[in-house]
């Protein structure tokens, strides 16, 4: 977590200027620092990081990702040409859908992506169409539970993600039938790992596995890196996962003809903590029981707490100083729309400007125009200048692919 108020890093009277509120702002040291700090936890395997883009899209972002130099994990068609369009070479980019289309799946792979099949008929079909002409990866479902949130984890045996580690055999059927080329096998098991050990547990499987793959060239052992949200909050230690999967990757490549690389696809690590949201507040309300605080935004533009009970910190920028009250903060939709509920925060008067921490990740990609509500701002600090990478929307937009008939 990144509190902006006590180190002062974030220009936010300039930001405002700028962009007004509600707006989303993005550190690209601190997604520098992460990069940096990943690669350093890894740097005795051969490791690529593929930013797993869904977290946030914006093309500056992107841009920045392909000048430091990782990948790109994407989910949809259209996240591979985001990519594209920021310049990402299609070989940089490992493509990660789930139940979609299978004409999506050959666009994608006849672009020279890198396509990851999750199912077994797919992997059938895209066998019988192409035979060994495009290599592909598979991904495994090795049934841990990893994640603390039922709705982001999504290695467990209820999950719809990936091939049941239980039905390899049957996938190597597949694959001689059709003469394929599995060059790569991938877990991914949900978000939030706290555990190194449990997190292993999920990568000997797939090193067992892939044993019966003589084409591998690489391994993606995905993501779910946990980053800290409140102040005492544990996240994953990297360094010591580290240490673990390269020395086991070292021990699974003294025995193979062709070394392997180790694959990750971090989203929330690399830039949730670059993130902080700013909103202003409208109205401060004391009922019988609470004082809410009303901001000019809602789960409209920020919906993690609201859909993952997820916790953000909240820190009132206008009065740093002022007298810890409690607080439930509210937005503006008209529905149940709480972003904390009884939370510590300085005195909050109407007007003030309230900093949410750890808004880099499914922030703005997951907001929405519900109650027809504009979507907010972007702007991204480098080099100590605010730059605006996305202006506010206006009405024009909300109208745009509407048809009078
Ligand atoms: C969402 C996703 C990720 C990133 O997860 P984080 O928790 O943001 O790190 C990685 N890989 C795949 C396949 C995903 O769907």
């Amino acid at each position: 977590m990144v509190d902006v108020s006590q180190d002062g890093t974030l220009p936010v009277d300039a930001i405002i200027e700028l962009a007004g509120t509600p707006v989303y702002v993005y550190q690209a040291d601190i997604i520098e620092q992460k990069l940096a700090r990943l690669r350093n936890a890894f740097a005795s395997s051969p490791v690529r990081i593929m930013y797993a883009c869904k977290a946030l899209t914006n093309g500056a972002v992107l841009r920045l990702m392909n000048e430091l130099g990782t990948g790109l994990d994407a989910v949809s068609l259209q996240e591979v040409q985001l990519g594209l369009r920021a310049g990402f070479s299609p070989r940089n980019i490992l493509f990660t859908p789930s139940m979609i289309a299978f004409e999506e799946l050959c666009a994608v792979a006849e672009m020279g992506v890198q396509v990851n099949i999750d199912t077994i008929s797919v992997l059938e079909r895209f066998g019988t169409t192409y035979g060994g002409s495009i290599p592909v990866c598979i991904r495994i479902n090795p049934h841990i539970m990893a994640g603390g949130n039922d709705r982001i984890s999504t290695g467990h045996i209820d999950s719809k993600f990936g091939i049941s580690i239980h039905q390899i055999r049957h996938v190597l059927r597949v694959v001689r039938s059709h003469n394929m080329s599995i060059n790569g096998l991938h877990m991914h098991t949900g978000s939030d790992i706290l555990n190194a050990d449990v997190f292993l547990q999920g990568a000997e499987l797939l090193f067992e596995i892939a044993e019966s793959f003589p084409d591998l060239t690489f391994l993606d052992f995905g993501s779910g890196f946990k980053v800290a949200y409140k102040p005492d909050d544990t996240a994953t230690d990297v360094e010591e996962l580290g240490a673990k999967l390269c020395g086991r990757l070292s021990e699974f490549n003294a025995t193979r003809e062709r070394p392997v690389e180790l694959w990750l696809e971090p989203g929330k690590f690399l830039v949730s903590e670059s993130g902080t949201f700013l909103t202003r507040v409208n109205v401060v309300k004391q009922t019988t029981s609470t004082v809410f605080a009303g901001v000019d935004s809602g789960f409209n533009h920020l919906i993690r707490p609201m859909l993952y009970n997820a916790y953000h910190h909240i820190t009132n920028l206008s009065n740093p100083n002022g007298v810890h009250r409690v607080y439930s903060i509210v937005g503006y939709i008209c529905e149940t729309d709480t972003f904390a509920w009884d939370r510590k925060i300085a005195e909050i008067r109407e007007g003030d400007v309230l900093a949410f921490a750890n808004a880099g990740a499914y922030g703005f990609s997951m907001a929405s125009n519900y109650n027809s509500r504009l979507r907010p701002a972007e702007v991204m600090v480098r080099g100590g200048s605010a730059h605006l990478i996305r202006r506010r929307e206006t009405l024009e937009d909300l109208v745009r692919t509407e048809i009078e008939s």
